[in-house]
């Protein structure tokens, strides 16, 4: 149950992580590869897990190995919890197999009380960092381990230092510490009735378990639910021996990365605070300071002042501790080399001496995992194969994100921090509650803090982007903007907020609750107003990832796009596609005056009628799929034929009605009678797909005859092109037997007439569970097949894919569903139709060409699992391209292991 660790004793190492937590992994790893960490002791997941399933009580034998681990702890370092003549003070931290930055608690400076505090004094000589390591002890462990809000004692800091007229925290002295512990003590005392306690081991007792406690608090389980972290066992608890940043101004402490996680740029990136502890670095309260000389120039450059200045203004670790940054960037490089990848370590200087107190990979922008991993693989530190796999898929769409317009008119009201890159342009909002409020509206809002807690993450889950006054690059704010990809600029000390009044004043302008705010978390840049953005483009490390994700894919599977114009289609082929995968032509038929052959095509009473009304489509259509063809030479297009029930292309108000039959020259009563006639109580389970093709055969020939015609045009003019007819909704063989029939009696006719022959592959969707069932005798007829999984989910599962939106949240909250269905394919449900569909069809011909064109087709764990059951593509929108080649890629490295 517990696992020490000291410099060559670690019981553990980092292949235990799901048993010790990331952290307590990396700091047994680390200790044993020579890296200085204080010794401490790990209590496993697996207790967290026992503490829940016991009713929250600690597991029999708890006691006993933790006492035998404290006792080694106390060897270790000489010291001894509770004992006033030499007192050891730990840390208690929380840490899960991911990790959760900032979502869990943490407890520093445990073991201290009004003897310690005194032996603390007289071993340091330095009764200021005594004093002071006590202050904050009441308040951590006030506001975590017993529901005593840290405001109360904020309040008491902010009223010192008012008294004593200054700004920080370590202008107050010794006296004016201790004084304000006295002042904690009474204020804990009067909350809960009693007195702060005192004792050591009951201290460290109860921080245990506030650590496991903090495992299932709101903002963890929203962070685990957000970011799809399912399946750990819980919290591991890190018991610690301190080292204090707060010893003076040889001590510090700070938060690095070893490359730029915003950009990806390999040079060593972070911030650290002299005097202090590090809360302090995250919380934001006072503005920390670069850690390399390089960083601070970059950083003051900004600021427009001569290096003389800039040193003595923000002076980098570089220059003010210059051996212990040495050290620490050869920490960085060694720990960089022994993970392989990029670290997020948190370091304290205690009185020049080094300690290294975390360390794991770092959480990092989508544009940053793509550079990273491409450099990576340059420098030799990975494989081809983990370079791709270093990004995921999702990550991308960070990429696709918009920008700023090159030309965008702007009125720069102020700069901070660029902490997470993008565009954001939004209404400001300056409380996560009105954010979430807003949002629900559907409103564009900007969150401006004076800085965030995780308190805030709702907020920060639905804003356009995040605006802090203070805290720097590692501040909540940043590290979580990062992560969700949303724009973020931090420390933005121009801005003065005003929470009473819900404004704030900048540079002269007062920008009040729903004004229109712009910021570029690339430049750190704010802008008053709104400015205008544009589509991303995708070049230099993103390409070369890509390409070799390609590389794995060749020959494997391949994407597509679903697109149903030439300016789509040019877009997917930019983003990579190789191929349409479905083009559906019921969208072509809304584009400009279709609209109306269309009507009157529905509105006809006879053959005759209705053939006039087609005839007027027909040269329309032809010229739809000419440019599709054009547009995707060298690859295929699959066109489907008209899908929708009819009902959708006619109005519903009687108004528009009445304007549609002045237009076709009819009475307002026989519209209005039609519209009647093709009401359908199950219109998805009514009268569309083939259905349409075998009442109307006019209707499919009319597309059959454009499809073919356009190839024929294409082919004469030297157009590589490969076409493919697709018939929707077929459940049973006879029916696609008829629509295949069709087409093959034209397209012989024409291309015979013409002396060119494009090759048309026929295919079917399989999106009814009977033709998945029977796909044996629809593949005798079916040239190919591509699995339509909305229609497939809605008709195996029974949910309407229009009306399950009111209860599939509750289903998948109560755990019934993983994911919602038409979002993540059930694969076991599903999915199994589907694989027996394939195995099914590929008995009838063994090369039948198989894809996925629903919604699922762009989701990466579809994809993957679309790879898994041998389909040789899918199809999704141009803008999910990149996400799912890269997931196909994943799908097909896995499958090499
Ligand atoms: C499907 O059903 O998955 C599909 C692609 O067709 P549509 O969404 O147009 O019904
Ligand atoms: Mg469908």
């Amino acid at each position: 149950m517990v696992y020490f660790f000291a410099a060559g004793k670690s019981d553990g190492d980092a292949s235990l992580r799901s048993l010790l937590g990331g952290k307590g992994a990396n700091l047994a790893e680390m200790a044993t590869i020579g890296i200085p960490v204080p010794p401490g002791f790990t209590i496993t997941t697996e207790v967290c897990d026992m503490y829940y399933k016991g009713g929250k009580q600690f597991p029999a034998g708890l006691k006993e190995e933790v006492a035998a681990n404290l006792a080694k702890l106390e060897a270790e370092t000489g010291k001894k919890l509770g004992d006033p003549t030499n007192p050891l003070l730990v840390s208690v931290r929380s840490g899960a197999a991911d990790s959760m930055p900032g979502m869990m608690d943490t407890i520093l400076n445990l073991g201290i009380n009004d003897e310690v505090v005194e032996g603390l004094i007289k071993k340091s000589n330095n009764p200021r960092f005594a004093w002071d390591s006590y202050r904050r002890f009441i308040q951590m462990f006030a506001d975590v381990a017993m529901d005593v809000e840290k405001e109360n004692f904020e309040h008491a800091l902010e009223a010192m230092k008012h008294k004593k007229g200054v700004v920080l925290d370590t202008e107050l002295s010794s006296d004016d510490l201790k004084a304000l512990v006295q002042e904690y003590k009474a204020i804990y005392k009067k909350i809960k009735g009693e007195d702060f306690p005192t004792d050591a081991q009951q201290q460290m007792w109860l921080s245990s378990e506030a650590v496991f406690r903090s495992w299932n608090n709101d903002r963890a389980i929203y962070y685990r639910k957000s970011n799809d972290i399912k399946g750990l066992l819980g919290t591991a608890v890190n018991i610690q021996s301190m080292v204090f940043g707060n010893m003076g101004e040889t001590s510090g402490t700070g938060v690095c990365f070893s490359r730029n996680p915003s950009n990806g740029d390999n040079y060593f990136y972070g911030e650290y605070l002299m005097n202090a502890q590090g809360e302090d670095v995250v919380a934001g309260i006072r503005t920390p300071q670069k850690m390399s000389v390089l960083e601070s120039r970059m950083w003051s450059d900004a600021n427009t002042i001569n290096e003389a200045d800039r040193a003595a203004k923000y002076p980098s670790l570089e220059e003010k501790m210059p051996e212990a940054y040495k050290k620490l960037v050869g920490v960085r490089d060694l720990l960089e080399k022994h993970y392989k990848d990029m670290q997020d370590m948190e370091f304290t200087i205690e009185s020049g001496n080094l300690y290294i107190l975390q360390t794991r990979n770092g959480k990092r922008t989508g544009s940053a995992a793509v550079k990273m991993a491409v450099d990576m693989q340059k420098e030799g530190l990975i494989d081809e194969k983990t370079a791709v796999l270093r990004v995921k898929p999702e990550q991308l769409d960070q990429l696709l994100h918009p920008r700023f317009k090159v030309a965008s008119k702007r009125t720069i009201i102020a700069k901070g921090l660029n902490a997470s890159p993008g565009a954001a342009v939004g209404q400001a909002v300056y409380s996560a509650k009105v954010a979430v409020e807003w949002a629900e509206k559907g409103k564009n809002v900007l969150l401006i803090r004076i800085e965030t807690s995780p308190e805030d993450i709702k907020g920060m889950a639905v804003a356009k982007g995040i605006l802090t006054a203070r805290g720097g690059a590692t501040s909540h704010a940043a590290v979580v903007a990062r992560q969700m990809g949303k724009p973020c600029i931090a420390g933005c000390g121009a801005l003065n907020i005003d929470y009473k009044t819900n404004q704030m004043e900048v540079a002269g302008n007062i920008i009040k609750e729903g004004d229109w705010v712009s910021f570029d978390g690339s430049t750190g840049e704010v802008y008053l107003g709104k400015v205008d953005t544009e589509e991303a483009v995708l070049s230099g490390a993103f390409g070369e990832l890509m390409a070799m994700a390609d590389k794995f894919m060749d020959g494997k599977i391949h994407v597509r796009a679903n697109a149903d114009s030439p300016k789509d289609a040019k877009t997917a082929r930019e983003y990579g596609a190789k191929g349409i995968g479905l083009c559906r032509t019921e969208h072509m038929f809304f584009e400009g005056v279709r609209i109306n052959s269309v009507r009157k095509m529905i509105l006809s009473d006879t053959l005759e009628e209705r053939e006039k009304a087609l005839a007027e489509l027909e040269p329309m259509q032809k010229a739809d799929f000419k440019g599709l063809f054009e547009t995707m030479h060298g690859y295929p297009v699959v066109i489907r034929l008209l899908d929708p029930p009819l009902h959708e292309f006619l109005p519903h108000t009687e108004a528009e009605q009445k304007e549609l039959a002045s237009l076709m020259g009819l009475s307002f009563e026989t519209v209005k009678h039609r519209v009647d006639e093709l009401h359908e109580f199950n219109p998805m389970l009514g009268f569309r797909g083939a259905r349409l093709g075998i009442v109307y055969p006019e209707i499919s020939k009319m597309q059959i005859r454009a499809i073919t015609d356009a190839a024929i045009e294409l082919t004469k003019a030297g157009v590589h092109i490969i076409p493919e007819i697709m018939f929707p909704l077929i459940m049973v063989k006879e029916e696609l037997d008829i629509m295949v029939g069709y087409a093959k009696e034209i397209i012989a006719e024409k291309t015979a007439k013409a002396g060119v022959n494009p090759h048309i592959l026929l295919g079917t969707m399989i999106e009814v569970p009977r033709a998945a069932l029977t796909a044996d005798e629809i593949a005798e007829t079916a040239e190919f097949f591509s699995f339509g999984t909305n229609d497939l989910t809605q008709m195996t599962c029974g949910l309407s894919r229009d009306d399950s939106g009111s209860f599939l949240g509750t289903y998948v909250d109560k755990g019934i569903f993983e994911y919602e269905p038409f979002q993540v394919l059930d694969q076991k449900g599903v999915g199994r139709l589907m694989k027996t569909a394939i195995e099914l069809g590929r008995k009838t011909k063994p090369n039948l060409e198989i894809g996925i064109c629903g919604e699922h087709g762009g989701e990466p764990k579809t994809v993957m699992f679309c790879y898994e059951i041998g389909m040789n593509y899918v199809s999704c929108s141009p803008f999910r391209v990149p996400v799912a080649r890269l997931a196909a890629a994943h799908g097909v490295i896995k499958g090499m292991k």
